[in-house]
């Protein structure tokens, strides 16, 4: 993919995409975005997390991968990136006008690819050596490659920096031995950004990063499950796993830095894909419940309806202009973690409010439409809390770095 030497108007460019995608896809069915929700109709999952059971989850997985490789053909795989690595090297309001053409289309969508694309694309961007860019990214971005976080342990989350996996140099290659877990997407990814203990000490200063091959030998997955039933993460146990030398990530002593990079990617696209934690949710849905349980007319019920409604679109509108920012250039600062804990406060806050609105239906299944299926919100939102930095560490680091406030002793 090569720039265009003067770029298409947003127009040109938006006409072009769709034009694109209407020879490629048909238009979305009326979907919740495009008509009014009408209660009783269609799903009525209100899933947090993506749990398919694994057959679902292969056929899933070809139509993402055959999306990805055709929007990579088409130019409009990577459409901010330098064209040196197959981007469109364009600016961002053409990747936001791609995804708004996009929304007019019955496409997949990027929904596994968040991580590999949201968090270690853009790390391998900023610290990757010229030969990893050239191997990594377009195989990223074209769908060919999905990849995974390794970086929490049994012992070690919040305090990240007390990972055990140990990596020991040997000639030109790295061995790699130990366990990390809650690792999303392990199962279904080819690669892996993993940060390892390469000295004793200092603290700090003894880690460093690689990209592993989530097929290599001595590498096992196995799935965790949720209380919500379903398993979106793992455990994944490294023995011996042998990585070349050139796929350390930075010098080594130096992945905490690789790992902070990755961490306020983590944040900055938690926020952008949850706009406030509830785009899965449509207001209209949380109005017909309350219709359907015939607490249209009770004053406390309104009331507190309306809290969470407009909790839901304050977080949304933050969120909104963190996107335009990001789309100017201005990448958000620690500041982004004031968005992940509004999503995880509106994912308590919706959980209680419906609780109190089903009561009992919350967790006995009668079968009725829209009722049992919200106790998979109530189940997976605690997850929110802890995934992309646990809410308490997130408001140190709010109150340290945006605030001004001292360290806590
Ligand atoms: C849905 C989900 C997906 C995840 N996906 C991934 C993934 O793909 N890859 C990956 O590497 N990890 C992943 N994680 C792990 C996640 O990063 C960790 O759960 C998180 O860092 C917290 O670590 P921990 O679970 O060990 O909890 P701990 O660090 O043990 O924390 C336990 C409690 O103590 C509190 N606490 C800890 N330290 C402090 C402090 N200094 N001040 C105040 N309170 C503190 C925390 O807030 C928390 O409430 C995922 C987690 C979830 C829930």
């Amino acid at each position: 993919m090569s720039a265009p030497s003067t770029p298409p108007s947003l127009e040109e460019f938006a006409a072009a995409a769709r034009a694109w995608l209407a020879e490629r896809y048909p238009a979305a069915p009326a979907s919740e975005g495009k008509r009014r929700f009408v209660w009783g109709e269609g799903s009525d999952e209100v899933r947090v997390f993506q749990e398919p059971d694994p057959a679902t989850e292969a056929d899933a997985l070809a139509g993402i991968r055959r999306w990805r490789a055709g929007v990579w053909e088409g130019g409009y795989g990577w459409i901010t990136g330098p064209t040196e690595y197959g981007g469109a090297g364009l600016p961002g309001a053409y990747q936001g006008a791609f995804e708004q053409v996009s929304r007019q289309f019955d496409v997949p969508g990027d929904s596994s690819l968040t991580i590999g694309l949201g968090m270690i694309a853009p790390t391998i961007v900023k610290h990757g050596t010229e030969d990893q860019k050239q191997r990594y990214l377009p195989a990223l971005y074209s769908g060919e490659k999905i990849a995974c976080q390794l970086f929490s342990e049994p012992g070690a989350g919040s305090d990240l920096a007390s990972i055990s996996t140990k990596a020991v140099r040997d000639g030109d290659v790295w061995r790699i031995s130990g366990q990390k877990v809650w690792t999303s997407g392990a199962h279904i990814s080819d690669v892996g950004e993993i940060i390892c203990r390469t000295a004793a000490e200092p603290r700090h200063k003894n880690l460093t990063a690689f990209l592993i091959d989530m097929h290599a030998p001595g590498v096992t997955v196995r799935p965790l499950r949720q209380m919500t039933g379903d398993a979106a993460f793992n455990e994944v146990f490294f023995d011996d796993v042998v990585v070349p030398d050139a796929d350390r990530l930075g010098a080594e002593g130096e992945g905490w830095t690789i790992a902070l990079t990755t961490l306020a990617n983590e944040r900055n696209a938690m926020g952008h894909s949850s706009f406030g934690g509830v785009g899965i949710l449509s207001t209209e849905r949380l109005a017909g419940l309350v219709r359907n349980q015939d607490l249209a007319g009770d004053a406390t019920v309104r009331q507190e309806f309306g809290e969470v409604v407009s909790h839901l679109r304050s977080a949304r509108y933050v969120n909104e202009v963190i996107a335009a920012q990001a789309r100017a250039g201005q990448p958000p600062g620690a500041e982004i973690g004031l968005s992940k804990i509004a999503l995880s406060d509106n994912m308590r806050r919706l959980g209680e409010f419906v609780g109190e609105v089903l009561g009992p239906e919350l967790v006995a299944d009668t079968g009725e439409w829209g009722t049992y299926a919200w106790s998979s919100l109530v189940l997976g939102a605690p997850g929110y809390r802890l995934g992309g930095g646990s809410d308490e560490v997130l408001k140190n680091t709010v109150a340290q770095r945006v605030l001004g406030l001292p360290r806590a002793t």
